[in-house]
């Protein structure tokens, strides 16, 4: 399955992408092992592996693969560290498969699972999730993953169980409306589900990281969450106007139910008004939430479009051909 591209260069039928930070300790292994799973697939295929602007031998080491594997492996060298999804982005936009699988660049995800993932996707899917069997992570990893998970199902109807393993496998059309997405800070796996149409999950396994430690501190996993939250949804915004309805319903209500009591057991007992200032307050503080939840729907609009994603993507188009 191998096509020509514009400027003559076949293109290769798997591209495999792989984000890399510090990871001098397993990168060689990673890069026999790939090299091992993607030989018994059948078709061309390329490796990229793109170097997040390490600090240690690992963009020595991509580079002298690159040398080493003639065209099988590619280096993409980032000037400075950016970050997992902005470094899987850079290696998207350099891959030319017309199946591209993203793998992570410290074992823990077997690059064995890659002709599994192939296979899956073979069957006219246009992204193959996995789910991590036995998770080889810290309790508190898991934990939060557990949440997440549920929170994107929920948020985005889209039955995968685990968006957190970046082992997956995309067809190119979701690879180019990926690429046509300039927002800078994203999410791949919530992105792909947003152009994919069929989608699939596998289980694969897990190991423990070899050497190293997660490149992820309390911090960047809050940030990512941010990322992860952002990229899916504006909801947050709308949440104020719901909070701010709530609110005055209930100043409204309990206003209402002052009234009555003050009727029926006289001013003493309404602590000569203190309550109803409350009732009032309550109000007030609603309609402040609602303004801002409309600011939020304005907000939201602007991110929208400042993100500026194809509103949609043609996939292919058919037209009645001319030769009968
Ligand atoms: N990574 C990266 N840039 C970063 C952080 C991580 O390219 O700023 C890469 C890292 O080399 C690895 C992958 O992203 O290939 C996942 O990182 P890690 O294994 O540390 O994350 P965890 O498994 O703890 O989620
Ligand atoms: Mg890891």
């Amino acid at each position: 399955m191998t096509d020509v591209s514009a400027n003559n260069q076949v293109s290769p039928a798997l591209s495999v992408v792989i984000p890399v930070y510090n990871e001098e300790a397993s990168l060689d292994e990673l890069i026999q092992r790939c090299l091992g799973a993607c030989g018994g697939i059948s078709g061309t295929f390329e490796i990229i592996l793109v170097d997040d602007g390490s600090t240690d031998r690992s963009s020595e080491m991509i580079s002298a693969a690159a040398e080493a594997q003639m065209g099988k492996v590619i280096g993409v060298l980032l000037n400075r560290n950016y970050g997992q999804h902005a470094a899987v982005m850079a290696g998207l936009a350099q891959a030319r498969g017309s199946i591209v699988v993203t793998l992570d660049a410290d074992l823990q995800n077997p690059p064995e699972e890659i002709p599994a993932l192939v296979a899956k996707i073979q069957e006219g899917f246009d992204v193959v999730g996995t789910v991590r069997r036995s998770r080889c992570d810290t309790l508190f990893r898991r934990a939060a993953s557990a949440v997440i998970n549920k929170a994107v199902q929920k948020a985005t109807g889209v039955m995968m169980h685990d968006y957190g393993c970046m082992l997956r496998a995309y067809r190119r059309p979701v690879v180019d409306a990926m690429l046509q997405c300039p927002e800078r800070n994203t999410f791949i796996p919530i992105l792909a589900n947003s152009f994919a149409h069929h989608t699939a999950e596998i289980e694969v396994s897990h190991a423990e990281r070899p050497a190293g430690d997660s490149k992820y501190n309390v911090g960047k996993l809050i940030s990512l969450q941010f990322d992860l939250l952002t990229c899916m949804t504006t909801f947050p915004l709308r949440l104020l106007s719901v909070l701010g309805t709530l609110i005055a319903a209930l100043g409204l209500a309990f206003g209402g139910f002052l009234l009555i009591l003050r009727l029926v057991y006289g001013a003493t007992w309404a602590a000569e008004g203190v309550f109803t200032l409350f009732a009032i307050l309550f109000i007030f503080i609603g309609a402040q939430f609602i303004a801002m939840g409309l600011l939020g729907e304005y907000i939201g609009r602007i991110y929208h479009d400042v993100r500026g994603r194809p509103r949609y993507f043609v996939e292919r188009i058919v037209t009645p051909s001319l030769a009968r």
